[in-house]
């Protein structure tokens, strides 16, 4: 079996993560994650909440999953979140075109082609149906809409859809976010929740799914007067895949934050930041730093408003994945929900002295644009006023003429009340910019998972166990009766419940050898097995056994809880004997 087999044999036989709804013939696309899973996925969600909202000093908020039209008409969802699909005029078959081509080219970033490129490349190189052999050369291939749509009420007249990314939750609420971090930037609002793409081709267990969890972090920022504190991370060493790398022959390199940015590798300090400050995230869930990278985008993946965006990957199964997309989204998000909505998405910048300006300004005469241009003359009088501001040389001759829903209308400067006049002014609006670290937390748990699996020998016997971050696993101690029998099993569970009460994940088993115990906890990570046998009713001590080493040692039981947490601290059995 592949690694990737392996993951998924032991995910369902343990209770990590399964097909959902197998009862009714399973829905791609979809997966539950078990007790193991869940508790495994809850623990690195915790370990990003440490770093990204508490370390980091940001707030946490949870938005509804659907939201209206509206948000995604101003987003740029509606109209441009499309992949491109290819159907099999033979079987019917629905595929991801470009992955297609990309899985039969050297062509690594053919999502970056249009819809007819696709279909010729299809063509040019006899791809055929994966599903059922006949050649798809010829089949159109079209742009598909990766949202989800819905109603919200009875009836269609409010349509709404399952938010692709959790981000936008945070982008509308922008007006009343601002207030709770009192009108200053910069400030940060993570989530962590769940996000719903229709993927065409839903493939490879976790690492693509129709519904999965997401945590992002969006930090805004006044892009002329905020920095950040990038002295902390200079030293940290990235592994780098850049653009020049991937468009020449090279790899990854190592690099110094410092020195990366100062070589033009990393272009924005914002990004570079967040690309240090997950090393720390990466380490503490136990991705194995050799397998992973961070990637540049190729222009031709990148948005047009992003200024430079990575991704950081792990190696699964031979393939790279994106885990996490860091993108500096200047201040498109928001611009975009302020033109949309009319609500105020800026923020008041105080000067440090107020400075006097002159101000183009109009007072048109309604008495003589009322009779002059009917119906029009409301939206005349804007359109002067947004010229003075624009352009106040326009009201140097005599007449003055502006545009208004494509037709012409001259004035005579006398009738629009135009002067330039002096204000003192304090501050003034700007539209922050953001800077966003987005996690698939699913695609991580995968990661984790296939990084932590290992095979050995322990006194002639083949086991697998999973070398998990012992603050990670999904139980921390597990606590076991020689027998069942001799009092040893009513000693053991008033043990564990004793760990239970001191805040610990625990688990109680007396079912079968000893052995077979020590492997069913090896197999889901559990990193110290507590065992109590008959020298603990005379001296009651217990044995501490450690999963990667197998190495035991003897504990009192009134010094067990701190034993288990010193070692859950990072300590060694030796620290502790
Ligand atoms: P994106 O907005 O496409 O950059 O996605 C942000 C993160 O969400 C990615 O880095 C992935 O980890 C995760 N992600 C995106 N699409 C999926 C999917 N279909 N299934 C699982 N995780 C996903």
């Amino acid at each position: 079996m592949s690694e990737l087999e392996d993951i998924s044999e032991l995910a369902r036989r343990r209770g990590f993560f399964f097909p959902s709804n197998q009862a009714y013939g399973g829905t791609a696309g979809f997966y539950t994650y078990g007790p193991e899973g869940a508790a495994l996925k809850r623990n690195v969600e915790d370990v990003w909440r440490d770093i990204y909202v508490r370390e980091e000093d940001h707030m946490e908020v949870s938005a509804p999953t659907i939201m209206p039209e509206a948000v995604f008409e101003a987003s740029g969802h509606l109209e441009g979140f499309d992949d491109m699909i290819v159907e099999c005029a033979d079987c019917g078959a629905a595929h991801r075109a470009d992955h297609l081509v990309e899985d039969a080219t050297d062509i690594e970033d053919a999502e970056s082609y249009g819809p007819e490129e696709i279909g010729e490349l299809i063509a040019t190189h006899g791809i055929d149906c994966p599903s059922c052999g006949a050649s798809l050369a010829g089949d159109p291939v079209e742009e598909f809409n990766l949202m989800f749509g819905t109603n919200i009420g009875p009836g269609s007249s409010a349509p709404g859809y399952l938010r692709p990314e959790t981000a936008q939750g945070i982008f509308v609420e922008f007006p009343r976010l601002k207030e709770y971090a009192r009108n200053q930037l910069p400030f940060g609002v993570a989530q962590i929740g769940r996000a719903y793409r229709n993927e065409i081709s839903p493939r490879r267990a976790l690492v693509r799914v129709r519904e999965f969890t997401q945590a992002e972090l969006e930090h805004f920022i006044d892009p002329e007067t905020d920095d950040p504190p990038i002295e902390r991370v200079e030293d940290v060493e990235l592994p780098l895949y850049s653009t020049t790398a991937q468009n020449g022959d090279g790899g990854v390199e190592r690099h110094a934050v410092g020195d990366a940015l100062d070589a033009g590798i990393i272009g924005s300090e914002w990004v570079a930041y967040y690309l240090a400050r997950s090393m720390a995230f990466y380490e503490r869930i136990g991705i194995d730093m050799d397998r992973f990278r961070y990637r540049q985008h190729l222009a031709g993946e990148r948005a047009h408003y992003a200024a430079d965006c990575w991704d950081a990957e792990t190696e699964l199964g031979g393939d790279w994945i994106e885990v996490t997309g860091f993108a500096y989204r200047s201040d498109y998000d928001l611009s975009k929900h302020g033109d949309y909505s009319g609500e105020d998405f800026t923020i008041f910048r105080q000067y440090d002295e107020p400075v006097t300006v002159e101000r183009a300004t109009v007072d048109p005469e309604m008495s003589y644009l009322g009779p002059e241009f009917g119906g029009a003359a409301a939206d005349v009088a804007d359109a002067l006023e947004r010229l003075a501001g624009r352009d106040r040389s326009a009201f140097d001759g005599d007449a003055v003429t502006v545009d208004v829903d494509g037709d012409e209308y001259t004035v005579p400067v006398e009738r629009t009340g135009f002067e330039i006049t002096e204000q003192t002014e304090s501050g003034e609006h700007v539209t922050p910019h953001v800077v966003e670290p987005s996690f698939g937390v699913g695609r991580l748990v995968y990661s984790v998972l296939v990084h932590a699996r290992r095979e050995d020998t322990v006194d002639g016997e083949e086991r697998t166990y999973l070398e998990l971050p012992p603050t990670l696993a999904p139980t921390a101690v597990a606590v076991f009766p020689l027998m069942s029998r001799d009092g040893l099993d009513d000693r053991a569970e008033a043990i564990a419940e004793d760990l239970r009460r001191a805040g610990l994940e625990v688990s109680y088993d007396e079912s079968g050898n000893i052995g077979r115990r020590y492997r069913r906890q090896d197999e889901v990570g559990t990193p110290y097995c507590v065992t109590v046998d008959y020298d603990t009713l005379e001296d009651e001590t217990v044995t501490i056994r450690e999963r990667d080493s197998t190495d035991q040692t003897r504990v009192a039981i009134e010094e067990l809880p701190e034993a288990i947490r010193r070692l859950l601290a990072g300590e060694t059995l030796a620290d502790i004997e």
